[in-house]
């Protein structure tokens, strides 16, 4: 019996990975639960699944959900504390961080200093900090099991394989709703236009950063941390159909994918039962015939410069991923809410980008300072 904390469980991920939970309820046990305000989807789901410890980030909600579970043993906790309560309590052997934003960085910090395992979806932590995450990984020996599809797909294409043979890695894109496009006309588009995601049903913010493709660069940053690899060894390929996760290419040629249908509960089912492959029941299998036919193009990096933006962040490293994911954070917010258009938001980031100086290897007070740093230069600019 594996006991579970997922972080983020009212959301895309953390609701699928319950499913999962529910399905496979001999082998998991949903210990802990946390979510930012939703109470009502979330008094569902501890009457549901029974925690332990719960956290509700917001004060207020928090307080009301407890009169609402009161007939229940359960601790209900708030806010940074109560997160971080919920990463590292004694019961959990393995945390689900599905939160979304760098909100994520320090309870996935203190989850893997009290040696829990990690199932990673939150992407933001691991491009922000990836420097300090990645050597305490090492240091407490646990296992940071990737959630996001083409990271999965990869950790498995490099499943018995020697390393130091890899070559580079092709990290496939759907390319949004809005392939093909070019700036003219992604200029007025709506949050409702890029929330119609052609193959995948995520959250909003994801959603809209598959629009942007900065989602894709976000994830070469993830790619580099999680495989230990350099910026240029990851190729991105726009790959429409997304049938192929993502594939690693060796030196000597060959090319090893893992294919299936686009369904996120494939990837974090494979991180809950790593290395075990438990019998699919819940989705489809993939019938090749049905699927047809796979392409696969160049992205557009100078319509979608968002994609562009993120790798020279990359490359540059230190606190400048941290800009990157900040004022994509602080625009997409604003986009969502119909304050800003489609494509302020890597108008933004350039922007933000070009301000900053970096600051080398920046501890996780810096990365948190130059989060806020973000912020309060973009508003400045706005005048918002
Ligand atoms: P959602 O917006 O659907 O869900 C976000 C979850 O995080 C919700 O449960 C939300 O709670 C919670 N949350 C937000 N802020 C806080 C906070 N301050 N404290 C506690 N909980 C908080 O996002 P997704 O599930 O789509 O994405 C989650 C992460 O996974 C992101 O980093 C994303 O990039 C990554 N990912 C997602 C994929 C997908 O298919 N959805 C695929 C690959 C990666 P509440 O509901 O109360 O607001
Ligand atoms: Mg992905």
């Amino acid at each position: 019996m594996k006991n579970i904390a997922v972080l983020g469980s009212t959301g895309s991920i953390g609701m699928q990975t319950l499913e999962i939970a529910r399905e496979y309820a001999d082998d998991i046990r949903v210990a802990v639960l946390a979510a930012h305000s939703n109470i009502e989807l979330l008094e569902q789901q501890v009457r549901e699944f029974k925690p332990g410890l719960v956290c509700v980030y917001d004060e207020d909600k928090a307080r009301l959900l407890k009169d609402r579970v009161n007939d229940l043993d359960v601790r209900v906790t708030a806010g940074m504390d109560g997160l971080i309560a919920c990463a590292t309590d004694a019961d959990v052997d393995m945390v689900v961080a599905a939160m979304v934003g760098m909100i994520g960085i320090l309870p996935t910090v203190e989850a893997i200093k009290a040696g829990k395992d990690i199932a990673l979806a939150n992407k933001e932590t691991l491009v922000t900090a990836g420097h300090i995450i990645m050597p305490l990984v090492k240091e407490k020996n646990i296992r940071l099991l990737p959630v996001d599809s083409e990271h999965s797909a990869i950790f498995q294409a490099l499943n018995g394989e020697d390393r130091k043979n890899v070559y580079r890695i092709l990290l496939t894109a759907s390319g949004g709703p809005f392939h093909g496009m070019k700036k003219a006309d992604l200029e007025t588009m709506t949050a409702k236009d890029a929330l119609k995601h052609p193959n995948w049903r995520m959250g909003p913010k994801i959603t809209i950063d598959s629009a942007t493709l900065v989602n894709k660069a976000l994830e070469v940053m993830e790619a580099v941390w999680l495989f230990n690899l350099s910026i240029d060894q990851v190729k991105v390929i726009i790959h429409r159909q997304s049938i192929i996760h993502s594939m690693v290419e060796y030196a000597d040629g060959s090319v090893i994918a893992q294919l299936g249908l686009p369904d996120m509960r494939l990837p974090i089912q494979y991180a809950l039962f790593y290395p075990e492959r438990k019998r699919m029941k819940l989705g489809e299998r993939a019938d090749f015939a049905k699927i047809g036919t796979l392409t696969f193009e160049e992205p557009d990096m100078e319509t979608f410069y968002g994609l562009r933006l993120g790798i020279e962040a990359g490359r540059l490293g230190g606190s400048m991923p941290t800009v990157f994911n900040a004022a994509n954070e602080w625009a997409v917010a604003r986009f969502l809410k119909g304050e800003i258009g489609f494509m302020d938001i890597p108008r933004i980031i350039g922007k933000a980008m070009d301000n900053h100086e970096i600051i080398g290897n920046p501890s996780l007070d810096e990365i948190l300072y130059t989060e806020k740093q973000t912020y309060d230069f973009i508003k400045g600019i706005m005048k918002i």
